[in-house]
């Protein structure tokens, strides 16, 4: 731990005057997570702006870009293991097409939970793409080109260990996010992702509020079973982000009771950046809702998704004033990029 986040939780318990646990009112919030850095770097699935994204190449680019911290989108295998890929599905960044053709399911897609870790070792990954009349396009096309190369799916307890190891070699303390996918699909065929993810942090460390991590997740009763359940059963006190998106049934979160109630569960908030600043924003003319407001209210810190130079909103004109709206002008606390280089140097020469 660095010195100054040492003295911050120390003082941070003096006040408290009494032993911290996950109820405790003094540390909940924003006040349990202002121990980190004020604007952080999220690298949202490695520096996935320039590699493949969630293969260990990209998350060592994106740690020696100088991310704060970095992403892992977290789905189980048929054998129990956790991997890191962004969907429970592999046809979109492998060739699990070519490798296994006889495998799909009834809907024609490829499951992950369908295949071992050994099966899924076998796969190439490679830049997301979509299929349209058999043939691939790259969903970014500028981005690292399609098929080439070589990269693998890892487990999420290589990338910790990579992180950890970098975390060592270099003197650093970069921090994980790990993100649980699809509880509810998980459920459905048997598996209790959210126990199996927290049992790999604890095994590597990551087990108190202090530690450098955030656990995310879309699912709200997923995450209040967390708070609630998992994570006193397994002596665990981990901060724990709500994920927003634009679709109707977050709409309940975004009120002032709906922001208490996500603050009685979770220490912060990933919203779409697009429930910060109004799609039909234009220049010099932005529609800035109240979201953070209200969280930054409940003491819940603010960790907008996601910040692409080459998938730039119509209101900025750049990286650099997209970074200006909400790091400067909006006060969000960090970002999800792509790009976790750009955004290092605009923090450093900014703010
Ligand atoms: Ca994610």
């Amino acid at each position: 731990m660095k010195p100054v986040r040492a003295a911050v939780l120390l003082i941070t318990m003096l006040l408290a005057g009494c032993v911290v646990t996950v109820n405790d009112p003094v540390l909940v919030g924003k006040d349990r997570v202002t121990m980190w850095q004020n604007k952080l770097v999220i690298a949202h699935r490695g520096a996935s702006g320039y590699l493949p994204e969630h293969t260990l190449e990209a998350k060592a680019m994106a740690y020696a870009q100088g991310s704060h911290f970095i992403e892992q989108d977290l789905v189980m295998t048929q054998d129990d293991q956790v991997v890191v890929l962004h969907d429970h599905h592999l046809d979109t960044v492998t060739n699990v097409r070519d490798v296994f053709p006889d495998r799909a399911r009834a809907d024609g897609r490829y499951y992950v939970i369908d295949f071992t870790l050994e099966e899924l070792r076998t796969l190439a990954v490679t830049e997301r793409f979509n299929v349209s009349d058999g043939a691939k396009t790259a969903v970014f096309e500028q981005r690292f080109p399609l098929e080439k190369s070589s990269f693998r799916i890892a487990t999420f307890a290589e990338e910790i260990e990579l992180v950890q190891g970098l975390n060592q070699s270099t003197g650093r303390s970069v921090g994980i996010y790990p993100e649980i996918k699809s509880p509810a699909f998980h459920r459905g065929e048997g598996k209790d992702i959210s126990a199996a993810v927290l049992k790999v942090l604890k095994t590597y460390g990551y087990d108190e509020q202090q530690d450098s991590v955030f656990l995310q997740c879309f699912d709200p009763t997923e995450l209040q079973r967390i708070r609630g359940e998992l994570l006193p059963a397994m002596n665990m006190t981990v901060p724990l982000v709500q994920l927003l998106g634009t679709g109707p049934e977050f709409r309940a979160a975004l009120t002032p009771a709906g922001m208490q109630m996500v603050a009685s569960y979770a220490d912060g908030i990933g919203p779409s950046m697009q429930l910060i600043v109004s799609r039909g924003s234009v220049a010099g003319k932005l529609q800035i809702t109240n979201l953070v407001e209200l969280a930054h209210d409940q003491g819940l810190v603010v960790h907008p998704y996601t910040f692409r130079r080459d998938l730039l909103p119509a209101y900025a004109d750049d990286y650099a004033q997209l970074l200006e709206i909400f790091l400067d002008d909006i006060g969000v606390d960090g970002v999800f990029t792509d790009f976790p280089d750009l955004t290092v140097e605009y923090i450093e020469s900014n703010l």
